[in-house]
């Protein structure tokens, strides 16, 4: 499977293009503001001859969702996320105001709701929904056993973790669900995150002073 990151909007959001040999493949994140920037992802997509069938979040805040309404247009289809984290679509046009965006309108409902456990196939592959809350009620990380990655969404980060001060957040279920569900991952998995660069498993273990 292979891996094709996208960096967008004003807080650097990673968005990531997942495909493998049958050229399925899926978006996680689409966190694209300007036009420019989905330009970017429907030229790669084009360019390499990919089919792009669906589109997941790891988690429902405003930054990693400018880009649904871009993707609902081209294809016809909205994200897949956590049911928990469904009210924070409608708050999306309030959010941008305080934040001194273009007032966005609230973006298309979600397509189908993820819960933990769930398999998500596309080509030959697939992922594994995570259920993570506590940087938001709905946090979903993504797994994927046979290439040994792991997308993080805001739960995890490179020496750190997901804020919680946020409406929603607990810092106990967060730090409670990186060690019980990430942590006992196999120390190679690498973890693509919803910011910065990526990490893995084992690196955290030892080096991440939240943990
Ligand atoms: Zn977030």
């Amino acid at each position: 499977m292979k891996v094709e990151l996208f960096v967008n909007n004003p807080w650097q959001e990673n968005t990531y293009l997942l495909y493998d040999e049958t050229k399925e493949a899926v978006l996680i994140d689409c966190g694209c503001y300007r036009d420019n920037e989905i330009e970017k992802i429907f030229n790669y997509i084009s360019d390499n001859g990919l089919k792009l069938v669906k589109l997941l979040n790891t988690h429902l805040h405003i930054d990693h969702i400018f880009g649904i309404r871009y993707i609902k247009e081209e294809y016809g289809f909205s994200t897949c996320a956590s049911k928990l984290d469904e009210y924070l679509l409608a708050e999306a046009p309030r959010y941008s105001e305080v934040l001194g965006l273009q007032k966005i309108s609230e973006p298309p409902a979600i397509e189908e709701y993820i819960n933990d456990g769930d398999i998500i196939k596309f080509g030959n592959s697939e992922l594994k929904a995570i259920s993570t809350p506590g940087h938001s009620p709905g946090g979903m990380c993504y797994y994927n056993k046979e290439s040994a990655v792991l997308f993080s969404g805001d739960t995890l980060f490179e020496g750190s973790i997901g804020r919680t001060d946020l409406p929603g957040g607990s810092r106990e279920q967060l730090l409670n669900g990186i060690k019980t569900k990430l942590l006992t991952l196999p120390g190679k998995v690498k973890v693509y995150t919803g910011h910065g660069p990526d990490t893995t498993i084992e690196y955290e273990k030892f080096n991440n002073p939240f943990l």
